[in-house]
């Protein structure tokens, strides 16, 4: 079997690791990480909680519930422009309760206006007459990790698959730590958990004869040495048993599902999965043209079994009919064929549009890149919608003449023209 790079893996399974041969036997036993909730969205609008923002990974921020609908949230960013607001399910690992982060000595990044050693949850809440979202309705596990906090390691870049970098533990919560890539913005990091086929042990690239990307600045990245640079930055390197590669996904070619419209996050729709690689499945909403398919990980928590919106109290939007695609002009909302005129291309500022200059799903919105300025006013855009063009990892990574063929969307390029 090979891993999503075409190299070989070594495999996991709930009940730990093992390093062995994977059979189609075990495939069967493979346990999809999506399922249905137990409990209630307990969640109400205005509660204030803590939480990661999503387009700073490293970043805990004072966050406030914008709107509750079946199992998920809308979250604002206390302070800043609605644009910003992001869905999450209510049993997310990226939420935590009011407090969180002082006790658990994280930095809290306090609403816009506030300084850091100036901001107070107890004033906070009695001058914005707001509840704190109760500790119940939090979930966390509390297990030990191998993974410490300045350990080095070997990362997949998520942004450019093609990339192993030399990167460092820099945060971890629960089971889940955030990878850093050395002399990098945090807008690469990610979480993840041990069992991530994205993170290798320090020497996985030497060992596979695969290049490794040195940190950023290297005076001599062609022969980055790990001996050297462990001894020059003081640190260790995570232990190699730490790691424990989890299965493939038991997906298939056709099986149906619920998933997030990443285009518009606020809709659920039906959709098919119609391509799969070992750690990743290619979602097609069902009576939509191809061209809004997307990549995107198994495990990620916007894709949910059959039923799940109906268990949980969230609309599903159905299959596009014929009738749906030609209707929509008449009614004149959107000119955008299937489109309801529902969401806005800038996020939750704007609940609909009706051109095709807002709308998540026109010619003009889809090709290009949509970037909002950084909330915190750095100099770079970030993507604020997560549109991946990117095609098979193995063919991206195959050849880079192929890759400028294959592309008729947007890669991003880090290791040229930063
Ligand atoms: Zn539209």
């Amino acid at each position: 079997m090979k891993g999503f790079d075409g190299t070989s893996v070594h495999y996991s399974t709930a009940s730990g690791c093992f390093h062995g041969n994977w059979t189609t036997e075990t495939h069967l036993d493979v346990v999809s990480q999506q399922s249905f909730p137990h409990y209630r969205n307990g969640f109400k609008v205005g509660m204030r909680l803590e939480g990661i923002d999503p387009l700073h990974p490293s970043m805990f921020c004072v966050l406030s519930v914008a709107e509750v609908i079946g199992f998920r949230l809308r979250l604002h960013i206390d302070g800043f422009s609605e644009c910003y607001n992001f869905w999450l399910n209510a049993d997310s690992p990226d939420i935590r309760p009011v407090g969180w982060c002082e006790s658990t000595g994280h930095k809290l990044q306090p609403p816009k206006g506030y300084r850091a050693n100036e901001f107070n949850w107890e004033k906070y809440l009695e001058a914005t007459n707001a509840q704190a979202a109760p500790k119940t309705l939090f979930k966390s596990q509390n297990t030990t990790l191998k993974f410490q906090v300045g350990m080095k390691l070997e990362a997949v870049d998520r942004k450019n698959p093609c990339l192993v970098c030399v990167a460092t533990v820099a945060d971890v919560v629960d089971n889940r730590f955030l990878v850093h890539f050395d002399n990098w913005d945090d807008t690469y990091d990610y979480w993840c958990d041990a069992s991530s086929p994205y993170i290798h042990p320090v020497g996985w690239c030497l060992e596979h004869s695969r290049p490794l990307t040195a940190p950023q600045g290297h005076p001599n990245p062609e022969n980055f040495l790990w001996e050297e640079y462990l001894e020059d930055s003081g640190s260790s390197a995570v232990p190699s048993q730490a790691f424990c590669m989890r299965p493939p996904h038991g997906f298939q070619v056709n099986m149906r599902l619920e998933a997030v419209d990443r285009r518009n996050p606020m809709l659920i729709r039906v959709a098919t999965i119609v391509d799969t690689e070992d750690y990743r499945v290619k979602i097609h909403f069902d009576g939509w043209h191809e061209k809004f398919d997307f990549w995107v990980d198994s495990d990620l928590p916007d894709l949910h079994p059959v039923g799940w919106c109906a268990r949980t109290g969230h609309p599903l939007e159905p299959p596009l009919r014929l009738s749906d695609l030609k209707s929509s002009v008449t009614q004149g909302v959107c000119p955008t064929p299937g489109c309801k005129g529902v969401g806005h291309i800038k996020g939750a500022k704007y609940t609909g549009h009706h051109s095709a200059f807002g709308c998540p799903y026109s010619d003009m919105n889809l090709k290009k890149e949509v970037v909002l300025p950084d909330r915190l006013g750095g100099e770079k855009q970030i993507t604020f919608v997560p549109v991946h063009f990117v095609q098979k990892t193995r063919r991206l990574c195959a050849d880079e003449e192929e890759v400028k063929e294959e592309e008729d969307g947007h890669i991003e390029t880090r290791w040229a023209g930063q």
